[in-house]
């Protein structure tokens, strides 16, 4: 199976990602670990791509599809793939799309985490606290929400129209935002 998790920053993509992937034995595919990995390495890549994550911006379309397609390929090959944080946009979606569907790698559901602005806010707040993030402080966060209303959420009416999208309530305990995706996706 091939699920992609969409959300907004703080929605829970990551801890119910990482869940969900154990739980069906897919391979979890963060976009956002894959790049701050590169920049933490040091790698050019990394280098190119540190300010844009720090200002909460996306980073081109070009870096994220190049890093991120071979895997999502490799791993639709072997056991399927939960993909948190990418595509973030229609435009990374269509290009996504071209490229899944030569190699049957296309996702059968995906999984939209919906919450209420100040709860977002909220967590990430208490998440930079333990984390300490670069991108978790109140200008960037303030950001990275914006670009996920004019940037991200229109793949919501673009899953709903091809028919793949489960919008979950992911204001409740993570136990029951885990299992109402897996109701979602007809796993018992
Ligand atoms: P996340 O960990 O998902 O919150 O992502 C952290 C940051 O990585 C974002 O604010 C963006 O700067 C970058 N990023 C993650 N996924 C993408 C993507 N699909 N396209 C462009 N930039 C991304």
């Amino acid at each position: 199976m091939n699920v992609l998790l969409i959300g907004p920053p703080g929605s829970g993509k990551g801890t119910q990602g990482e869940r969900l992937a154990a739980r069906l034995g897919l391979e979890h595919l963060a976009a956002g670990d894959l790049l701050r990995a590169e920049v933490q390495t040091g790698t050019p890549l990394g280098g190119r791509i540190a300010d844009i994550m720090e200002r909460g911006d996306l980073v081109p379309d070009t870096v994220i599809l190049s890093l991120l397609m071979p895997r999502v390929l490799a791993a639709a090959d072997a056991n399927g793939y939960l993909l948190d944080g990418f595509p973030r946009s229609v435009d990374q979606a269509v290009e996504a799309r071209k490229l899944a569907e030569l190699a049957d790698a296309s996702p059968h559901a995906v999984i939209y985490l919906d919450a209420p602005r100040e709860e977002l806010m909220r967590r990430i707040l208490a998440r930079a606290e333990i984390e300490g993030r670069a991108d978790d402080n109140p200008d960037t966060v303030a950001n990275r929400l914006r670009v996920f209303d004019e940037a991200t959420r229109p793949l919501v009416d673009y899953y709903r129209d091809r028919g793949l999208l489960h919008v979950i309530n992911a204001d409740q305990h993570e136990d029951e935002v885990t299992a109402d995706i897996l109701k979602a996706l007809g796993v018992e």
